[in-house]
């Protein structure tokens, strides 16, 4: 599957789980355009990717020595350890982004100084920027260093480690639309002859979601024709409902300081709270 679609695929699933997840309105746009980026992070094995293009020889270079540690293409970071590996180190560059600031609530964040302790979340958010800008094709060959500023802010804000619902536990954001996105990944490409080896380094068995003669060809007409605009339409859908959920049903958080209200009085007051605390 393209990288273009790939991005979009993390899109939509993030955007379509955002209110479950009590994502604060505000958030959103950051949330979709990081979930893309992590819709083409299993590539970055691959050192023709889109993600490994991103940063010339440098993200090259790095995706040579992934795919020598995974195995190849389409095999640790098609798996299930790999998801794991990706979401673990976005939650340890998150910690260690709080880390910076002696474990102070977000929203101590404007008054800090840039860290060392800043730089993975800084590498990571700056990865995932650009690489969904390039997937999606916007801000040609700008979209590195808007990445680069999105990722400053995004850090400099606190977005990134602000804690979403996901059953009882509260997440950073960062480590769940990263996981979001690497599993909508490998969902497409399994979708396609290739399939992946979700049970890796136990299995090389590839697993497949659709039966034989069904399986997509990269870039062909099915991807493009078909998959494309279903996706195209899937996102404005589920960002429509994510944010016009959040406008009307959730009251405003008194002091908060976001522009859109919350999903739910309950939800996103735990949100928003949690960030602007003192
Ligand atoms: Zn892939």
């Amino acid at each position: 599957m393209l990288g273009r679609d790939h991005a979009l695929t993390g899109a939509v699933v993030f955007a379509a789980l955002a209110p479950t997840l009590h994502m604060p309105v505000s958030d959103l746009p950051a949330g979709v355009v990081l979930a893309a980026g992590a819709g083409v992070l299993p590539d970055i094995d691959h050192h023709d990717s889109t993600i490994a293009s991103s940063f010339g020889f440098l993200t090259e270079g790095f995706s040579r020595v992934i795919n020598a540690i995974s195995g190849g293409h389409r095999h640790g970071t098609h798996s299930l350890i790999g998801v794991a590996i990706f979401t673990a180190g976005a939650w340890a560059s998150g910690a260690l982004q709080q880390h910076a600031h002696g474990g102070l609530t977000v929203g101590s964040f404007g008054s800090g100084a840039l860290s060392w302790y800043m730089i993975p979340a800084l590498v990571y958010l700056t990865l995932l920027y650009s690489s969904a800008l390039r997937a999606l094709r916007v801000g040609g060959h700008h979209g590195d260093l808007i990445g680069v500023a999105g990722a400053a802010v995004t850090c400099y804000l606190g977005t990134d480690v602000v804690p979403v619902t996901v059953w009882h536990w509260r997440v950073p954001f960062l480590a769940v639309a990263i996981a979001l996105g690497c599993v909508a990944h490998i969902a497409g490409d399994e979708l396609t002859h290739s399939g992946c080896p979700v049970l890796w380094p136990v299995s090389r068995h590839e697993f497949h979601l659709l039966p034989k003669p069904m399986r997509i060809t990269t870039a062909k007409l099915t991807e493009n024709r078909i998959i494309f605009p279903v996706l195209v339409i899937l996102l404005a859908v589920a960002v429509w409902h994510a944010a016009g959920q959040s406008i009307t049903l959730g009251p405003a958080h008194p002091g908060a300081g976001h522009t859109g209200a919350g999903h739910g009085a309950s939800g996103t007051g735990a949100s928003l709270g949690s960030r602007n605390a003192p």
